[in-house]
């Protein structure tokens, strides 16, 4: 290994710099960053994989971010709305299969109805499996009232991606309005902090005119802010966005995977005891990308149990693995394949981020 690269994991913090120049590295030297996420994996979270089954019970969205295939501009979308009946078959199942866990995801809305809907569904999971299932919710900005009424009928985990923390990239990939304004979403990621949450963000990597400059600043702002829980992955393009208009540009779907594995293994170098996931999009370029990436730092990962029929529907981008598997295809497919990734399933626990339990005792 060089030494430039050795003395740079020998320290106990990264600057900007030093970030640039991991993610530089070529296929050889980037091993060494690799064993180290692991080695710090072992120590500091365990070979544990955690499960947390993913409901995307609607693609119903009334945002327009330019990469994403269910903005609200897409007129070719099939809207659907998963019923809260069908919602908590979901869970039971997450729950009888020793999941654990679950995370409901949509699209966003903020009426009250909506809110409402929520807020009834989250005590009606945590009724029907004798307050046990854990609930992570992805539901986009929303004000702090709202949070905090999720957040005492049962979630106890927020994700929202703040998607880039570079204001002028954040203004490339997003309409400059009211409903999509990087203030905005910085102050609603503070207040699922403030309301308790454990709280999760991330970015999309490879967007196009995004820099390894930009990519180490967001590992940045994820120590700065005290995250405690990361998911982040590759950006996909998908045909019908406005951002697709920019193809030309964009890394080759393998270099935006390789890059993802970095920032995954250097992340976890970073903040040794948060929960990473290995997100979806990763298994949309490489088959075994999930696992792949459970080697180098990530220790959750999400399968879909959204009844299957809805599945097709729920493309953020094109090539979406596991759209017609059903949940228990899902279950056993994946149990083998994180074993041979080297790790221990995490049955029925619901695997907080060892982060956030340190933080709340500071
Ligand atoms: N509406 C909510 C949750 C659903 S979208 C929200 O926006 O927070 C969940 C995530 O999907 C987004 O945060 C974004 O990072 C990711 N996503 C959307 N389109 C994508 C694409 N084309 N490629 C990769 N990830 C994408
Ligand atoms: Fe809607 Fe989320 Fe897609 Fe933006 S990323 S259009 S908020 S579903």
């Amino acid at each position: 290994m060089s030494t430039k690269i050795q003395d740079i994991l020998n320290k106990t913090d990264f600057s900007k710099q030093d970030i640039v120049t991991l993610l530089n590295t070529d296929k050889n030297e980037r091993q060494f960053i690799f064993n180290k996420a692991n080695e710090v994996k072992k120590e500091f979270v365990g070979l544990k994989t955690y499960y947390r089954g993913l409901v995307e019970f609607s693609n119903e969205c009334n945002k327009n971010c330019y990469y994403c295939g269910i903005r609200a501009a897409n007129k070719d979308v099939n809207r659907y709305d998963i019923s809260d009946e069908q919602i908590l078959e979901s869970v039971k199942f997450a729950y009888e299969n020793k999941y654990a866990s679950v995370v409901f995801q949509a699209g966003e809305r903020d009426d009250i109805e909506f809110i409402d809907r929520i807020e009834n569904l989250l005590k009606k999971a945590k009724q029907i499996t004798e307050n046990k299932i854990g609930i992570t919710i992805s539901l986009g900005e929303q004000s702090l009232e709202t949070y905090k009424k999720w957040h005492i009928a049962g979630a106890h985990r927020y994700l929202l991606r703040i998607e880039t923390t570079n204001k002028e990239l954040y203004y490339k990939i997003h309409p400059n309005n009211n409903k999509h304004n990087f203030e905005k979403r910085l102050k609603a990621l503070e207040a699922i902090k403030e309301a308790g949450y454990q709280t999760g963000t991330g970015v999309m990597i490879g967007l196009p005119f995004q820099t390894y400059e930009h990519l180490a600043d967001d590992l940045l702002f994820f120590q700065k802010f005290d995250i405690d829980m990361v998911g982040m992955g590759p950006y996909i393009e998908h045909t019908e966005t406005p951002l697709y208009e920019h193809k030309d540009i964009l890394l080759p779907l393998t270099d935006r995977f390789d890059l993802s594995m970095k920032m995954i293994a250097i992340l976890r170098i970073m903040m040794k005891d948060i929960n990473i996931a290995a997100a979806t999009a990763l298994q949309a370029i490489d088959p075994i990308g999930r696992e792949k990436a459970l080697k180098v730092g990530a220790n959750i990962i999400m399968p879909n149990i959204t009844p299957t029929i809805n599945r097709e529907n729920y493309q953020l981008y094109e090539n979406k693995p596991c759209i017609d598997e059903g949940a228990e295809d899902c279950t056993t497919c994946l149990e083998a394949r994180i074993v041979i990734a080297g790790d221990d399933l995490g049955y029925d626990a619901w695997g907080d981020s060892p982060h956030f339990i340190k933080r709340q005792q500071k």
